[in-house]
């Protein structure tokens, strides 16, 4: 999706538009391990409004991607929802204002020409939603590390000279914890 820099006034405008799949589907398949698959396009809603040179762009991304949980390798649904803020200053104003305008909570980038492509802000945005390990569930057991029973539907009765690595988890938290 593309924005001509003449249409965006000092008067907000809303727009909603889907942005395809395949280009966020082949970045997230960069890496050693395909953590996210989308399903579909990821919906934007964006309102966005000039204020002189630089351009203000507010939104928020909806996308529904197949995890691949990172424990138990089953696949399971994984919608985000993710807010996101730019503000776009020609290109003109030089790298050294970028770095001074840069802040944590504020996206900061640069438009030339008479365009500005949506595009690549909102792949950054999704692939920042889909930045976290897939676990399936906050309380996955995954596999059993002797037989590889998927230990969510099973109770295997292997034992471990360790035991429960949870278990242990806990065990350490308690030694340390002051009296
Ligand atoms: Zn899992
Ligand atoms: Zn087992």
């Amino acid at each position: 999706m593309r924005l001509r820099v003449d249409d965006i006034t000092a008067e907000a405008r809303e727009l909603a538009f889907p942005e395809p799949e395949s280009e966020i589907n082949r970045m997230l398949g960069v890496g050693a391990v395909r953590d996210y698959s989308l399903e579909g396009p990821v919906k934007v809603t964006l309102t966005y409004y000039r204020a002189g040179t630089e351009l203000f762009l507010q939104g928020e991304i909806s996308a529904v991607a197949r995890g691949s949980c990172a424990r138990c390798a089953e696949e399971f649904d994984a919608p985000r929802m993710r807010p996101f803020r730019y503000v776009l200053a020609p290109r003109s104003i030089g790298d050294d204002a970028v770095a001074a305008m840069r802040s944590e909570d504020l996206e900061f980038t640069l438009y030339d020409g008479d365009e500005v492509d949506l595009s690549p802000l909102i792949r950054e945005q999704t692939l920042l939603a889909y930045s976290t390990l897939p676990v399936c569930r906050e309380d996955c057991r995954g596999l059993c590390p002797r037989c590889g029973v998927n230990l969510n539907e099973t109770i295997c009765g292997c034992r471990t000279e360790a035991g429960d690595p949870r278990l242990a988890v806990l065990r350490s938290l308690k030694v340390r914890r002051p009296n």
